[in-house]
């Protein structure tokens, strides 16, 4: 078995380094906003240097975007903040783009922030106090409310993480987003889970350390579309689900257990009807509306334990997660101590 490692000494210790933060952010289709955006973190790098001494970098991650994001990306100034670009091979998702940002991050303390506008680089500051500040290692951003969101989908969202999080050691908490900051010993952590279906939320909250809740508002998209989809959400969700807990196994075997059950107490009954009272039991309608349950939920069954096998599939190919095409460093001026 693994041994756990030892990652206390990580925290700004013996072998200093300038204390640091890279922002990484993943951009899919993003060319509308970049530049404001790039503006306000530009911003955010002074304020923090200024306030921390805290050495900033940006992780621009293209996730094979068809517009222009890349050669904008590109020409961003690194004014007062490094830049760095990673342009992937294609278009791999936002959690593997995630870990490319995580894995080019080399100031230590990470950052993940939407590239749409949504996640507001001024609460980044609040973020980075809770850490410097208080000691937190995981800050997390969770949205205050759903109510401007339909009821149907806030139930669903509820459900979820009813079931998720059922029997869990360390439940996910609930309606978390990818706005986050990590310390270097949290990043470090993350860094070493080796699965391949990433779920971000749940392995930033898997790897413990303390950890800090921030209310807040999402702001409106700067431009442009989500391209979650509610689809792509669901999807999302099936793959946090198997890859976090096996409830839907257990349901499977409860309501097997459960038909089992009405089985032989319905087989009882029967029995006690023939023999007690004599009685001709109809068959046809019950036959038929047993015979559809027991093949409706075991087909049900089968796509769940399905669903596992696959991951299992493709943790096993154990396929890299991302390819990088492109990846370039602007340094804003000398680093100390970068790898
Ligand atoms: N994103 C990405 N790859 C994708 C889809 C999205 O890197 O395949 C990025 C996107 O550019 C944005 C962030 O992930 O910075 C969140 O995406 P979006 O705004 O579409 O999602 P929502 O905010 O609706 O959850
Ligand atoms: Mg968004």
């Amino acid at each position: 078995m693994k041994m756990g490692s030892d990652l206390s000494g990580l925290n700004a210790g013996a072998n200093s380094v300038a204390l640091g933060l890279s922002i990484v952010v993943p951009v899919f289709n993003e060319a509308g906003g970049l530049q404001a955006l790039h503006e306000r973190l530009a911003a955010l790098s002074a304020t923090l240097r200024k306030r921390y001494g805290l050495v900033c970098e940006v992780v621009y991650v293209d996730d094979g975007s068809a517009d222009a994001t890349l050669s904008i990306a590109r020409d961003l100034p690194a004014d007062g903040i490094d830049v760095q670009v990673v342009s992937l091979s294609r278009n791999f998702g936002k959690e593997a783009a995630l870990l490319a940002g995580l894995d080019h991050a080399r100031r230590g303390a990470v950052l993940f922030m939407d590239g749409d506008g949504q996640h507001a680089p001024e609460l980044a500051e609040k973020l980075v106090s809770h850490w410097i500040d208080d000691g937190y290692d995981v800050v997390y951003t969770a949205k205050a409310h759903r109510d401007n969101e339909p009821r149907l989908r806030r139930a669903a969202v509820r459900s979820f993480y009813a079931l998720i999080n059922w029997g869990a050691r360390q439940p996910i908490p609930e309606d978390a987003g990818d706005f986050r900051l990590l310390s270097p010993r949290a990043a470090a952590a993350l860094k070493q889970l080796p699965e391949r279906n990433r779920f971000f939320k749940g392995l930033a909250s898997w790897i413990g350390f303390r950890q800090f809740r921030v209310d807040y508002e999402p702001e409106p998209r700067s431009h442009g579309f989500s391209t979650f989809s509610t689809g792509r959400l669901i999807g999302l969700s099936i793959e946090g689900l198997t890859s976090f807990s096996v409830a839907p196994l257990r349901i499977a075997s409860l309501l097997g257990a459960l038909l089992a059950l009405g089985a032989f107490l319905f087989g009882l009954s029967i029995l006690w009807e023939t023999w007690a009272n004599g009685k001709s039991v109809p068959g046809y309608p019950s036959l038929m509306v047993g015979m559809m349950t027991i093949g409706g939920v075991q087909l049900l069954m089968i796509g769940i334990v399905g669903e596992y096998i696959g991951k299992i599939l493709s943790e096993l190919k154990a396929r890299p997660i991302y390819f990088v095409a492109e990846h370039s460093v602007r340094q804003a001026g000398p680093i100390e101590g970068a790898a």
